[in-house]
Formats: C-alpha cells, structure tokens, sequence
C-alpha cells in the first residue's frame, strides 16, 4: 500500500486568481524519500501543509493510509497531525522558554505521556540525533544546526508514519545543513520513515529517493 496518495488536489488562497497547487497527483510508499523542487511561489508549501493535514484542498483526495484528509473536520486533522505527522521547519520553531530535551519531550506529554516517561524517551532520541551533550541548554544558547536536530527529534519523538521537512536546511550553513541532511537520511533508513520535503537546493533533493520538480503549482 500507499503512504501517502494524492490524487488531483487543487488549492487557491481566498483573494488569489491563480491556484496555489493546481491538479497534483503523486504517490510515496512507506519509507520513500521524496524531494520537492522548485522555485519559491511555486508551491511546495502549499502542498506540504495540505499533506501535512494543516489545511485541506479545494478539490482532490489525500489519502495517508486509509484516511482521506481531505474529508476531515477540523478535530480529526488535529488529531491526525498530532498522532501521525512530524513537521520539521526552516525556522526551527522551538519553544524558547524550554530546553532542548524539554522540546523534544513535549509531543509526548501533550499526547498523555508521564514527565518521567517523556523525558526518558527525549533524552535517548537526542542522543541519537546528536545533542547528548546538549540537550540541557535553551535554544538560544546552541548553533542551528543543533537546533534543527533538536527540531527533528521533536518532529519524530511521536514515532510519526510522515516526517514533513519544509526547507530543512533553508537557515544552515553548507557544513551544518550537510549534517542534518545525513541525520534525515539515517533516520529514513533505520526507522522507514517516509519523508516529504521541500527545498531550492539540488544538493537537497539529490540525497532522496525521488525528485518531484514543481513550477507554477503544477509538476514540471
Ligand atoms: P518559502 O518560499 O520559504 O516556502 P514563502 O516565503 O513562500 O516561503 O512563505 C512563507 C510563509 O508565508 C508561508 O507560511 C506561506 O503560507 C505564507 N505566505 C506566502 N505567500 C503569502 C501570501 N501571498 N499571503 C499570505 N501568506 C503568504
Ligand atoms: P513555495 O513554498 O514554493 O514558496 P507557497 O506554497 O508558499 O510556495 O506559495 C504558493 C503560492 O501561494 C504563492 O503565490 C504564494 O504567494 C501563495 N500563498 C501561499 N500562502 C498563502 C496564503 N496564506 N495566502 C495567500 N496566498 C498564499
């Protein structure tokens, strides 16, 4: 089966004359890699978020596994988001009064899960993402790149069926984006994680399974 099967999903911004995604379709199977391409307008974020179950689409079927997305009430995205759905952001988006470990804690107590649990499980993901040493400071006090593992350790602390990158370097250095693009390669690998994520760089997308080139809303 699928992952993910989006079939002629279109979506236009309200006040907008032109579709922001218009007429879509792809499949990514469980454990693909798959890049989005192209240049910024284009639409990959648009695209992102109606996978990512954060908006729907005007027309068209998302299919992760068996639940249409595009049929949910607002509730069941929530849900959906929460329970099957990793984000991973340019801007890291990490909560700034919190430590890097209590970042990544967060889904999990927010999904019902003792502090002590939590934590226990935070601490040993960021181990595995490479913040041991780190996972007490507050964000402002680390690098980006630190902080973007900190970000994927929080996006995957959930164990998520679909990690969505929204251009997960976009803010890195060449030398910290490279070792973020490794850590999302080697957790692809070792725990089949699907990953859908969008990026400007061809050094990027080289590195997935597959390329999807976008240009005007539509796949080139
Ligand atoms: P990127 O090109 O890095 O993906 P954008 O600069 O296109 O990002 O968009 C950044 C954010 O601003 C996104 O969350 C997007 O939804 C929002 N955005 C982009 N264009 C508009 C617009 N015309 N009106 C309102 N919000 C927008
Ligand atoms: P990309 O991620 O490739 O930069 P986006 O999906 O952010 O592209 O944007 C696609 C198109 O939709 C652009 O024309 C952008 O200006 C527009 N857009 C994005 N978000 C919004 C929004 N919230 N409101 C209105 N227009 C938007």
């Amino acid at each position: 089966g699928s992952m993910l099967n989006v079939t002629s999903v279109t979506k236009r911004y309200s006040g907008q004359d032109t579709d922001a995604v218009a007429g879509v379709s792809f499949v990514a199977v469980p454990g693909e890699f798959v890049a989005l391409m192209g240049p910024s307008g284009c639409g990959k974020s648009t695209l992102l978020h109606l996978c990512g179950a954060m908006d729907r689409p005007d027309r068209g079927q998302i299919l992760l596994g068996d639940t249409n997305l595009a049929r949910l009430g607002d509730d069941q995205l929530t849900l959906v988001r929460r329970q099957r759905i990793g984000f991973v952001f340019q801007f890291f988006n990490l909560l700034p009064t919190l430590t890097l470990v209590e970042n990544v804690a967060l889904p999990l107590l927010l999904a019902g899960a003792s502090p002590a649990e939590a934590t226990r499980r935070a601490r040993s993901l960021g181990d595995r993402v490479g913040l041991a040493s780190r996972l007490d400071a507050y964000p402002a006090q680390v690098s980006g790149g630190e902080m973007q593992r900190a970000a994927i350790a929080r996006a995957i602390v959930h164990s998520p069926a679909l990690l969505i990158a929204d251009e997960p370097t976009g803010n890195l250095d060449s030398g910290n984006g490279a070792r973020v693009l490794e850590l999302l390669v080697e957790l692809n690998a070792s725990l089949r994680l699907t990953i859908l994520l969008a990026t400007h760089a061809s050094d990027i997308a080289a590195a997935a399974h597959r390329t999807l080139h976008m240009r005007d809303g539509q796949f080139a």
